[in-house]
């Protein structure tokens, strides 16, 4: 039988993965149950499921996770995030997704929304949670990384380095997204400097609308290159089609350098949407439709 630990799917071959958050509406939620039917057709090795930093979906991707799980072909993993939980709490939805047999968590720091501190968080960076998960159950465990460096970091060398600490003892990671190879051949060499060769899922952004990937771009601190901003705002003069036929082509070419680079899989940000992520999975001849 195939092993549902991303650890050792990584192990047999190229990944293809999908990331959702959980809806918050009626309308979001059979939005996302149909993208859910069209995405399992191309068999995904799996997927992910966001967390609402502060607990704000404790219930809501549990619930999707072990949802997932029960009824549907996909392999879940549940994101989870410090900030604003205390370590009993954490240990507690821990245990509850091993219980549930979830086997796949991806921990980080999560941020504290806006204007807030959240003074209950107990612990501070990811690399605790990865230590905490590690003593409560055999899970497979993924962390974040960012390629153009976290936004936080006081400099490049003072991110790797933390990274590295924290990859000694997760099994992979998951960039941000970004859109430049060359940022992703130079997070790994700098891994590669700290002694560690744990597989670096990079993350795609599919862009099907200028305006909203700027803003996201400005919350995650990736920036959006030139060679990218450049035939996008010329496909505007055409219409929003064009910029979104023109913000498929772009991630497909980024997506063959990035498989060329060596990467271990792609991870594709869907927003809970669909239709970007089957076109590029099918011009990869990632889609068993190909
Ligand atoms: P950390 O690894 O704790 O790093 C945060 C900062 O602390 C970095 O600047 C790092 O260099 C520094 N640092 C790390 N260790 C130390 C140390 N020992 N001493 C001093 N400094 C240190 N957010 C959500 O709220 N929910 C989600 O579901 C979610 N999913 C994500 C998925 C992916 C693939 C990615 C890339 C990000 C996701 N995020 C999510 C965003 C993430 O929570 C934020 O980027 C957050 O600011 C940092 O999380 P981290 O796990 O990288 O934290």
């Amino acid at each position: 039988m195939t092993s549902n630990r991303i650890d050792e799917k990584l192990k047999a071959g190229p990944t293809l993965s999908f990331e959702f958050f959980p809806p918050k509406t009626p309308e979001a939620q059979a939005t996302l149950v149909r993208t859910l039917r069209e995405l399992e057709t191309l068999d995904p090795s799996f997927v992910s499921v966001t967390y609402g930093a502060g607990g704000s979906t404790r219930e809501t991707t549990h619930e999707l996770v072990v949802g997932m799980a029960r009824t549907t072909s996909l392999v879940p993993m549940a994101h989870l995030t410090c900030v604003g939980h205390s370590r009993l709490d954490l240990a507690e939805i821990l245990v509850r997704y091993a219980r549930a047999g979830i086997t796949n968590l991806m921990a980080l720091g999560g941020d504290p929304p806006a204007g807030s501190s959240l003074p209950n968080s107990e612990l501070h960076h990811a690399y605790e949670l990865v230590e905490l998960a590690r003593a409560i159950h055999p899970f497979s465990i993924g962390v974040a990384a960012h390629p153009e460096v976290h936004p936080h970091s006081p400099d490049r060398a003072t991110d790797r380095k933390h990274l590295a600490a924290k990859l000694v003892h997760a099994d992979f990671a998951i960039t941000q997204f970004f859109f430049r190879v060359d940022d992703y051949v130079s997070l790994i060499d700098d891994l590669g400097d700290h002694g560690i060769d744990k597989p670096v899922i990079p993350g795609i952004m599919p862009i099907t609308n200028l305006a909203s990937v700027a803003r996201m771009a400005q919350m995650s601190g990736a920036s959006v290159p030139s060679n990218v901003t450049g035939p996008l705002e010329r496909a505007a003069r055409h219409g929003p089609d064009e910029v979104r036929k023109v913000g498929v082509e772009l991630a497909i070419e980024f997506c063959r350098g990035l498989l060329a680079a060596g990467a271990p899989g792609l991870h594709f940000y869907t927003l809970n949407r669909s239709t970007a992520t089957r076109e590029i999975a099918a011009a990869l001849g990632l889609s068993p439709a190909a």
